[in-house]
Parts: structure tokens; C-alpha cells; sequence
């Protein structure tokens, strides 16, 4: 099967810090994978650079079996990647609605009923300020804003963080729901029980570098590893 999305060689550097040191990764179409490890072990980094946000890095990124390596970050999400970066990239003074009619759609993209009919709180809270929303609806709506665009694959980091299980569950059943659109996800989690229920295969990373790569029928099998990877 061709990837949906393979990295090879990928290095990045913030000014003379070499902070990904040859990163291969691929997400198959309709896959969901994550990428697990440490603060500080180069997981944002990874999606930053797939998306052309973090310019200073070499290697070859290609989507749909296009190289996207060398397009501007604009030119990354009109190919179908969305990024969804930690800080639940919402805007707080703007109603629900407005905050999902923002971004342009694209052909194929979600419209604001599908997305309503999919999320139904959201259409419950359709005239709430994002300020006024709890976290995980927060999360919720900064995950499917970017649905306008129809991306192919999502590019989520640390959905879970911050927020109680029961919404973190919540947060996995969205993820599901994505995935049976044929949506792909690829995943980045400190949480290695949420990650280890949504994903198909996992990569470890330790200091820019990933060390191993585990697949869903192994993580029981493997837990304490994967445990000892994520430890402080
Ligand atoms: P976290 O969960 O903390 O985000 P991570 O695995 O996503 O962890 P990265 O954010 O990719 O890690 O960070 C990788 C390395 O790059 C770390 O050593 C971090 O200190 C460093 N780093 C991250 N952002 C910058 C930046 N803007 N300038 C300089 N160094 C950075």
C-alpha cells in the first residue's frame, strides 16, 4: 500500500540545536498512529516540520506520494493535512459558529450542518463565545473546525492533555467517529492508555529519534516498555 504520508531522514533544528535526528514515520490512508515519548523528545517538532511550520530541517516529507517537503505551510493544508496544535487553536471572542465558519472550506470539506449533526453539542452551544466553553469542548471544536477543508489527515497533538477521563474519553469517541470517515490521525500523546485504545501503531521517541515502533496487537505485551519510554 502507498502511505498516505511517509517521512524519511527528516532532521530539524531550532537555530543550532539538532532536535530530530532521522526521523522515519509513515500513516497509511484511513490509519491512525501516534507518537509517543518524553517532553522535550521531538513529537511537536515532527508535526511542525510535516506541516512546513518549522522551516529549518532536511529530509523528504511526501503526501499522496506528492513532496510536499519544500511547500509553504498554506500549500501543506490545501493538499488535505490539518494541524491541530496543543493550544486549542480556538478563538475566544468568536461565537461556535463563527469559529467554524472561519476557516474556508474547501471542496469536500465539512460543512457547518454535517458537522453539527456529527458534534450535537456543538450545535447546542452554536451562539457560545469559545471563552464560555468547558476545555474539552474546547478541544472538541478546535478538532473539527479544521473538518471545513475535508483534510485526508490530522495531525493532532496532545488532545487529551489537561483535561478529566470522562471528557477524554469523549475526545477518543471524536477521534473514532473521524476515523470512520476515512479520515487518518496521526497522534501525539503522553497518555499511553488513550493513545494505546485509538491507535494502530505507535512510534517511540527518545531524544529526536525514534526507537522503536509498536503495533497494536503488541502493546499489552510490550506495556512495560512503552511505560519505561514515557517515564521521567
Ligand atoms: P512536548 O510534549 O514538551 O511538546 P515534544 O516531544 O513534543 O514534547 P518538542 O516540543 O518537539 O518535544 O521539543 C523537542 C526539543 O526541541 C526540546 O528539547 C525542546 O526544548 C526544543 N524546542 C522546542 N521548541 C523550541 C523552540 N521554539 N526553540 C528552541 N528549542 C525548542
Amino acid at each position: 500500500m502507498t502511505p498516505l504520508l511517509s517521512v524519511q531522514d527528516l532532521n530539524a533544528y531550532y537555530g543550532q540545536s539538532h532536535v530530530l535526528r532521522g526521523v522515519n514515520l509513515h500513516v497509511n490512508p484511513g490509519e491512525v498512529v501516534s507518537l509517543i515519548g518524553r517532553n522535550g523528545a521531538g513529537k511537536t517538532t515532527t508535526l511542525k516540520s510535516v506541516m512546513g511550520v518549522l522551516r529549518s530541517r532536511t529530509g523528504q516529507i511526501t503526501f499522496g506520494g506528492q513532496d510536499i517537503s519544500r511547500l509553504p505551510s498554506n500549500r501543506v493544508a490545501a493538499q488535505g493535512l490539518a494541524w491541530v496544535p496543543e493550544e486549542r487553536a480556538i478563538l475566544s471572542t468568536l461565537t461556535v459558529r463563527e469559529n467554524l465558519e472561519l476557516p474556508p472550506s474547501r471542496p469536500g470539506g465539512w460543512s457547518t450542518e454535517r458537522i453539527y449533526d456529527a458534534f450535537p453539542v456543538l450545535r447546542e452551544r452554536g451562539h457560545h463565545p469559545g471563552s464560555k466553553l468547558s476545555g474539552g469542548e474546547q478541544q472538541m471544536l478546535a478538532m473539527v473546525r479544521v473538518l471545513r477543508a475535508g483534510p485526508k489527515l490530522l495531525l493532532l497533538d496532545e488532545p487529551s492533555e489537561g483535561l478529566a477521563p470522562v471528557i477524554v474519553q469523549r475526545i477518543g469517541e471524536i477521534i473514532d467517529t473521524l476515523r470512520q470517515s476515512g479520515m487518518a490521525v496521526l497522534l501525539v500523546e503522553q497518555n499511553l492508555k488513550f493513545a494505546s485504545r485509538l491507535a494502530d501503531r505507535h512510534y517511540v521517541f527518545v531524544d529526536g529519534q525514534i526507537v522503536d515502533e509498536v503495533p497494536r496487537e503488541q502493546v499489552d505485551a510490550r506495556r512495560e516498555d512503552l511505560l519505561r519510554y514515557l517515564s521521567v
